[in-house]
């Protein structure tokens, strides 16, 4: 599936958080959104999932808008997310947790597909847990599972391994890569870690004051920034 931006924008009350956005993302592709905390990543991406309703402009999945409700209602069965600000039912287990959501997007099999799921993070024996008592890996796993359980087309993954140790981090970014080729899913991922996108993502857009400045390869924008690696890419279009 693919995205489309088209004149996007949204002000709440006095912020202008984002600011007449214009991308696509073709099926397959993963795209980094990079861009200092407030600079209105997490709002393009409620936008994009019909959460958030936008002051201009539409998001386009597939061609189809977005914020009509007959074809968000079947968009949606084909995205899925990881959000620092959406937790997990707390006094939920593990298991219970991805049975509710599998439940929710209608997934056949779900205890078979949870199963795996649960086998593939290393959940397996935390799954009669409460969520809530669990670690930040233990906890970032779990959403990853439930970010996978209905076998999305689109994922939107808004900072996926923030507050995890580099070996959990790179763990969860082995399984977001595995998956993406052996799906052709089509991905966005907001991040902070520099490293991150540059293993991942074939094309990374450059995000301030709730607009693309910029957009590359991250071999490209290093070049032409004159800088050694991403984060000073970053760290120059910050303080400009
Ligand atoms: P990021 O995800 O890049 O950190 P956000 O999209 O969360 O940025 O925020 C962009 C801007 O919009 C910020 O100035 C933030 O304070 C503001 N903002 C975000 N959500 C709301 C809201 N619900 N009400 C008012 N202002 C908001």
């Amino acid at each position: 599936m693919s995205i489309e931006i088209n004149n996007l924008s949204k002000k709440f009350k006095n912020t202008l958080a984002v600011k007449n956005l214009n991308f696509k993302i073709e099926k397959g592709k993963i795209i980094g959104l990079l861009g200092p905390n407030g600079c209105g990543k997490s709002t393009t991406i409620g936008m994009m999932l019909g959460l958030i309703k936008p002051t201009a402009g539409s998001v386009l999945i597939n061609q189809k808008n977005i914020e009509n409700e007959s074809n968000r209602t079947k968009l949606l069965e084909k995205m899925n997310f990881i959000s620092p600000y959406i937790e997990l039912p707390k006094k939920l287990s593990v298991e219970e947790n991805l049975k509710v959501y599998a439940r929710l997007y209608g997934v056949k099999n779900f205890k078979e597909k949870i199963n795996d799921l649960m086998k593939q993070l290393n959940l397996y024996d935390l799954r009669s847990r409460q969520t809530g008592e669990l670690s930040s890996g233990q906890k970032n796993r779990v959403s990853l599972a439930k970010a996978l359980v209905n076998n999305p087309e689109i994922l939107l993954l808004d900072e996926p391994t923030a507050s995890l140790d580099p070996d959990v981090g790179d763990y969860i970014r082995g399984i977001i890569e595995d998956y993406a080729s052996n799906q052709n899913a089509t991905i966005l991922l907001a991040s902070h870690n520099m490293d991150e996108v540059e293993r991942l993502c074939s094309e990374v857009m450059m995000m301030k004051n709730g607009e693309i400045i910029d957009r590359g390869k991250s071999s490209d924008l290093i070049s032409k920034h004159g800088r050694k690696n991403l984060e000073e890419v970053f760290l120059k279009i910050v303080r400009e």
